[in-house]
């Protein structure tokens, strides 16, 4: 089934231990696209400026991506720029240039308003409603992702999209941001009472927590010899995990532990390269392997 996607797509400057670029492709949509690809069709609603080149749109083509969503506006591509920690476990923003997106009204295509699918990837919150709001009939599933960025700066329109959403994809320090709670149950709780009655917790290299209101399922990190640069495993995870869900075309606790195996392996697979350069060259033989490799992970007997 289709995955209807919007969200950032950016040209990004990001400093790890491992290197420095300037500039590279990236945003919360292009990577959540790429990722969903590789399991379902995705549709893609988002802005571009006159600084995005036909060689910038090539890493949606040849993969079953709808970029008539994607618009083009006179002006600068979003750009954003940060620097990780020595570990890579902390990073900060050092610059958010919205650009495009400052202005963006999106009008969805009409074949874009019946997806069963919809994931409202880091936007702002207004924009996330916008699109919610275009949607020709409910679809069986919309997640949300947000950030610290849009948590101070936007709360009461985050506010309101939380109501009406299933899934809340967020890491554990905006999970405790969002609802002023340290402990990771506590915050659960809470941001459930907000709106969205399942969590998925991304926790950087120690995996990813599936949060029911009776039920917790986790999933370790993979350990990985080389991790280049983490820009983009959050969203990543979330192309595997929704991308699983709209392949399966159904939402039950079976296919959504699968799918937080599915987001872990494609979170695993961004960090290995600067940017988008691990993801957009994936075969699929290799996202099987890996989610049998998280399978001997967790595998015991009692
Ligand atoms: P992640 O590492 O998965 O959290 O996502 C990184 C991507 O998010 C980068 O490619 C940025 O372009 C994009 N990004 C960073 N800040 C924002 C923001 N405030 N709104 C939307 N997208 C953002």
């Amino acid at each position: 089934m289709s995955l209807l996607v919007v969200g950032s797509v950016a040209f990004d400057a990001v400093e790890t231990p491992h290197g420095k670029i300037d500039r590279m492709l990236g945003g919360a949509a292009t990577y959540f696209a790429v990722a969903a690809s590789y399991f379902a069709p995705v549709k893609l609603v988002g802005v571009v400026g006159d600084d995005f080149t036909a060689r910038d749109a090539a890493v949606f083509r040849g993969r079953p991506i709808d970029t008539e969503g994607l618009e083009r506006a006179s002006g600068k591509t979003f750009f954003w720029s940060g620097r990780y920690s020595a570990d890579m476990n902390d990073r900060t923003t050092l610059v958010t240039d919205l650009n495009v997106f400052g202005e963006f009204n999106p009008k969805l295509p009409d074949r874009y308003r019946t997806a069963p699918f919809l994931f409202l990837a880091n936007i702002h919150p207004s924009l996330q409603l916008n699109v919610l709001r275009q949607m020709a009939r409910k679809p069986k599933l919309v997640a949300l992702d947000t950030m610290n960025y849009w948590i101070e700066r936007a709360p009461a329109e985050l506010e309101m999209v939380l109501h009406e959403i299933d899934i809340l994809v967020i890491n554990d320090a905006e999970a405790r941001q969002l609802s002023g709670e340290h402990n990771l149950l506590r915050a659960a709780a809470r941001i459930q009472q907000m709106g969205p009655k399942i969590l998925v917790v991304k926790r950087g290299e120690h995996g990813a927590m599936l949060m029911q209101k009776d039920s917790i399922f986790s999933v370790p990190g993979m350990t990985l010899a080389k991790v280049h640069d983490p820009t983009g495993a959050g969203d990543s995870f979330a192309g595997g995990f929704m991308g699983w869900l709209a392949k399966a075309g159904k939402v039950n606790d079976r296919t959504l532990r699968t799918a937080m195996v599915y987001g872990s392996v494609m979170g695993s697979f961004a960090v290995e390269r600067f940017g988008l350069e691990r993801l957009r060259r994936l075969k699929r033989p290799e996202i099987t392997a890996r989610a049998r490799q998280f399978r001997r992970l967790t595998q015991f007997t009692l």
